[in-house]
């Protein structure tokens, strides 16, 4: 695979960034991949390891990693990109904005840097597209079974496509006016232009998926009509109850949940709002509370709409900082200190801070009350305990806060309570380990079935799920 001596004659080159200072003007995306000819040299780094942990540790979709990375080498883009297609329904949303946990695993990253895999998928996938090689692929047979997705995000898209391609007609229900679940209103512009997320919809629609948009199952519809009308419904609803933080003046004017103001700035962008209903950063002091990922994307956002100063508070501690090429806890994930492109965009950082009160100007926030807390670690139980420090006490003002603090679960909506959907212990959809739910013909996939996670794992199970539903079918 690759070339025997690539790794030794050839440095790690990652994806370039469009300039701060020029990007933080539009909501276009920044990154930029290297010339084919670097690309290919990117790819013969791959040394032909005897275990590709990238692949069948790191990658949650399984991707054949190794395989496309030789073929890159080689030039040959097309074999490259059939190997690519039987693994992953969206390569090119993965290929954009997977954390790549394949990087941390490559064996490379044991003591060198990895090899650029998430770079090479994406250069693969839009080779694929532009020289027309990614086409509808219609079944060739009907089935005459009707399947209902409820949920289009990535595991309702990733489950309808591998449905309909096995005959099935499959009806995606979204409740939002348009498709996409976090791909189309979480995230932003910057990271996924959403016509990159057209591009797919279109060879879907093309192959049969029909898309029923503005229909909250539950409500606009009934479960019992559901249920009537199809042969099996596939539950794909994400998991949309954010964590609060249930403080004094949490109901003043002016917080809001990071879903909220994600979705609203998204829906302004696409043409669906108008500008004096968007939750405007501009000229304000934000807050974003949480130090996630989905905290990251509000600072970019909060940016480009010109916010006067932006801080982000996590009640965790601050991870180590590594910066270092290799992965100091290979194969697995490691835990340390991530700066993202929007921290470089300009946020002030801090950790191991408790917010405990905001108070406002008349009904809007305009100060977060907030202490440091330290962490202890119990030596019997292995957890570790939050204690707050006596006299750290400060405040910040603000006019705009951002809770970014995660999920907890899926929403326990009036559509799981007429089908009786039994819950975990943690509030997800209870399935049997193999996405079946506790009533008969109705599956689940997800971040509804597993909890919040990762793009590249909620296509995974829609896939997996869709095996599941059509075994079940036949
Ligand atoms: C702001 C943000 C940024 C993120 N960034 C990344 C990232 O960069 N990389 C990454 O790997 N992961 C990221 N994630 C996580 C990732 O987006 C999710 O894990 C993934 O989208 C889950 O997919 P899903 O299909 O299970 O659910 P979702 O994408 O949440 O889609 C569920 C869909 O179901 C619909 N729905 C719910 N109930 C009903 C109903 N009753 N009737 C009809 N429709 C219904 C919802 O409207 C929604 O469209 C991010 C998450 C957030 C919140
Ligand atoms: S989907 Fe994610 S983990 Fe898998 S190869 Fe692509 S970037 Fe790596």
């Amino acid at each position: 695979m690759g070339k025997a001596t690539g790794f030794l004659e050839y440095q790690r080159k990652s994806f370039t960034y469009r300039p701060v200072a020029e990007r933080l003007k539009d909501y276009k995306e920044f990154t930029l991949l290297q010339p084919e000819k670097e690309l290919q040299k990117q790819g013969a780094r791959c040394m032909d390891c005897g275990i590709p942990f990238c692949h069948s540790m790191g990658c949650p979709v399984y991707n054949l990693i190794p395989e496309w990375n030789d073929l890159v080498y080689k030039g040959k883009w097309r074999e490259a990109w059939q190997r690519l297609e039987l693994t992953n329904n969206l390569p090119e949303i993965t290929g954009r904005i997977c954390p790549a946990p394949c990087e941390t695993s490559c064996t490379l990253s044991i003591n060198a840097s990895p090899v650029s895999i998430k770079q090479i998928e994406l250069a693969i996938i839009e080779k694929a597209f532009s020289h027309g090689w990614v086409v509808p692929m219609p079944p060739p047979l009907e089935t005459g079974k009707r399947v209902a997705v409820i949920g289009s995000g990535p595991a309702g898209l990733a489950a309808a496509q591998q449905l309909r391609r096995r005959g099935h007609t499959v009806i995606v229900f979204e409740k939002d006016s348009r498709i996409g679940g976090i791909l189309r209103y979480g995230i932003p512009d910057f990271k996924l232009e959403k016509t990159v997320l057209e591009r797919r919809l279109e060879q879907m629609k093309a192959e049969g998926v029909i898309f029923e948009t503005n229909a909250d199952i539950g409500e606009d519809l009934s479960a019992r009509y559901i249920r009537q009308k199809y042969d099996a419904i596939l539950l794909a609803l994400g998991a949309g109850e954010p964590r609060d933080l249930a403080v004094p003046g949490r109901g003043l004017e002016n917080i809001c949940y990071a879903m909220e103001y994600l979705t609203n700035v998204n829906k302004y962008l696409e043409g669906d709002l108008k500008e004096h209903e968007v939750i405007s950063a501009k000229g304000k002091k934000v807050l974003v509370i949480g130090g996630g990922d989905t905290g990251a994307d509000c600072i970019g956002t909060a940016n480009r709409q010109g916010a006067a100063s932006v801080h982000q508070f996590e009640i965790l501690p601050k991870p180590p900082v590594w910066n270092k090429a290799y992965n100091p806890e290979w194969p697995a994930w490691p835990n340390i200190l991530r700066t993202g492109s929007s921290h470089e965009e300009g946020c002030a950082r801090r950790w191991s801070v408790l917010t405990k009160q905001f108070t406002g100007r008349g009904v809007r926030v305009s100060q977060a009350h907030c202490m440091d807390v330290d962490w202890e670690r119990d030596p019997e139980s292995g957890r570790y305990n939050m204690k707050e420090i006596p006299g750290s006490e400060f405040t910040l003002d603000t006019d705009l806060v951002i809770l970014a603090m995660g999920f907890m679960h899926v929403k326990h909506s009036k559509l799981l309570e007429d089908l009786g959907i039994k819950y975990d212990t943690r509030g997800n959809i209870k399935t049997d380990g193999n996405y079946a739910t506790s009533v008969p013909a109705v599956f689940a996939a997800g971040d509804a079935d597993i909890g919040a996670s990762l793009i590249v794992r909620a296509i995974y199970h829609g896939r997996q799920a869709a095996e599941v539903v059509d075994r079940y079918l036949s």
